[in-house]
């Protein structure tokens, strides 16, 4: 059987963070009603002029930067033309011939643990455009409805190379892309609402050939669970169609998430179908160094950089540090609390952050941000775990405490709720020595071989001190006792 190679490559719209849409004064607020936000140039009102919205320029630059991509001194907007009724100027102005971004990558990470690996995907280009509106379907009796709030919404469109090999390399690229563009503060990243959406385009070849397949784009997928499965299906669909005498015809498809399927839609459009020229209502954008060294000034440290200094400087491993620079909010926080917690608890501070703290914010649906247990607050919690002021299990309590929100801090609730660990030995000797005399059963069963019951003695206890006993002490001291007797 003919083995095959899955060729990906990615077109991903981002919906820019600025407050007002790319060539009006109409805000882009998600959520109001039908039209409110749409003004003459949204519109297409005979006479208006667009006016370019130098934030939206501005984010385009911030992710040049964080691409490392080349940033243009100077491109141009071009009109795309078409005819829908979501489009009243009948063309969308996009760039085309010259984008505002070159080249650049995204290093994508997969795997776990000891077995994270890293590949490098390239981009092609990144190009400012606006959005259309929306047709309406549903409630309208009977009728489609136009909304025009959309209309001229800034939109980053990010293309990739052809450099993805499977669904798997395609999602860790689409987050790895959605976490960017997050972090350097350009998009929300709200999926839901429509501000990251993805194009898959997806073909296949006989492995070792050197042209590529032809190509079907699946349009705008919404979740990185639904680009997964579209892309294996669509991957199985291509194959089964060439194995079976078929050809794959060029063409644009769409996913449906109820069957699982892929359909599609219209064949696809040639560019010149476009009838692209340059804008004669808008002058080529100009990018001096002075403006891409001052936007240079004002990034944040990026993702793998935050990563790598993370494993070197608190000695965490690469899989940590990455779950910890999944978002900028995530690093953030970590960072205060080891300002609090002194950089030797780090490890448990990584621990805490990625694993206690995240379970808990996943089972309530809360992003770190709202988190109602502070930085501070952990960091001063780990740091009585690793002074051995409580145990861990003990921890996990006071964090719940704190959670609620009653007390202020971990030491207010170690205080009041008398939860310090008892690690004096000639305290927790007697302990042993009354855990013993009162459980001669288990002591009995202990010396017969079963290794059980000794973890049953511990178990006494800690229940006798509820939980506050150094648990390493007991287990030491009682090995001891029980060797003794
Ligand atoms: P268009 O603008 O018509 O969508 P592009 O040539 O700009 O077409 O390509 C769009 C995306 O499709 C890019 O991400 C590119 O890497 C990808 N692509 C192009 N050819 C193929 C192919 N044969 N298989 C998979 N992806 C492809
Ligand atoms: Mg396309």
């Amino acid at each position: 059987m003919k083995q095959w190679e899955v060729v990906i490559g990615i077109e991903t719209h981002a919906q820019l963070a600025t407050r007002s849409k790319i060539f009006s004064g109409s805000s882009i607020a998600f959520g109001a009603q039908p039209n409110v936000q749409a003004n003459a140039v949204d519109i297409a009102l005979p006479g208006v002029l667009p006016v370019l919205n130098k934030g939206a320029v501005e984010c385009a630059i911030r992710f040049g930067l964080a691409v490392d991509g080349q940033i243009a001194p100077k491109s141009v907007f071009a009109r795309k033309n078409y005819f829908y009724p979501d489009l009243p100027k009948g063309y969308q102005i996009s760039q085309y011939e010259l984008p505002v971004v070159l080249g650049g990558q995204v290093t994508i990470q997969m795997g776990q643990g000891d077995r994270l690996t890293e590949k490098t995907i390239k981009l092609t280009r990144a190009h400012l455009e606006e959005d259309a509106g929306k047709s309406l379907h549903e409630d309208f009796h009977g009728k489609t409805g136009i909304d025009l709030n959309r209309a001229g919404t800034p939109l980053l469109e990010i293309v990739t190379e052809p450099d993805m090999r499977s669904s798997t390399e395609a999602v860790a690229y689409a987050r790895a892309l959605h976490a960017l563009v997050r972090w350097i503060g350009i998009c929300d990243g709200n999926m839901q609402e429509g501000s990251f959406r993805c194009d898959a385009n997806v073909s296949v070849r006989p492995l070792g050939q050197k042209e590529l397949g032809t190509r079907r784009e699946i349009k705008n997928l919404n979740s990185f669970r639904f680009m997964q499965q579209a892309i294996d299906y669509e991957v199985q669909w291509q194959i089964a169609t060439i194995e079976d005498g078929g050809r794959i015809e060029q063409a644009t498809v769409l996913f449906d998430p109820d069957s699982g399927e892929t359909r599609a839609m219209r064949s696809k459009e040639d560019a010149h179908d476009y009838r692209y020229f340059p804008d004669p209502d808008l002058l080529p954008l100009i990018i001096d160094r002075e403006w891409v060294e001052l936007t240079r000034a004002n990034m944040p440290e990026l993702p793998l950089a935050k990563r790598d200094r993370f494993v070197s400087d608190y000695a965490l491993s690469s899989y940590d540090a990455a779950a910890l620079t999944a978002s900028l909010d995530i690093a953030d926080y970590f960072e205060a609390a080891i300002a609090f917690a002194g950089k030797a608890s780090a490890k448990p501070c990584a621990n805490w952050v990625t694993v206690d703290l995240a379970a808990r914010l996943n089972k309530e649906g809360k992003e770190i941000g709202e988190s109602p247990v502070s930085a501070q607050q952990l960091g001063g919690l780990v740091g009585r775990i690793v002074d051995n002021t409580i145990s861990n299990n003990i921890a996990k309590k006071v964090f719940d405490v704190l959670w609620d929100g009653e007390y202020g801090s971990a030491d207010e609730i170690i205080d009041k709720q008398g939860l310090r660990q008892i690690t004096d030995s000639g305290a927790i000797e007697s302990l042993i020595d009354s855990v013993l005399a009162a459980n001669a059963a288990m002591v009995a069963e202990f010396r017969s071989g079963k290794e059980k019951a000794f973890n049953a003695l511990v178990g006494q206890a800690m229940k006798a001190t509820k939980g506050k006993a150094n648990p390493q002490q007991v287990n030491e001291l009682l090995r001891q006792k029980l060797g003794q007797e």
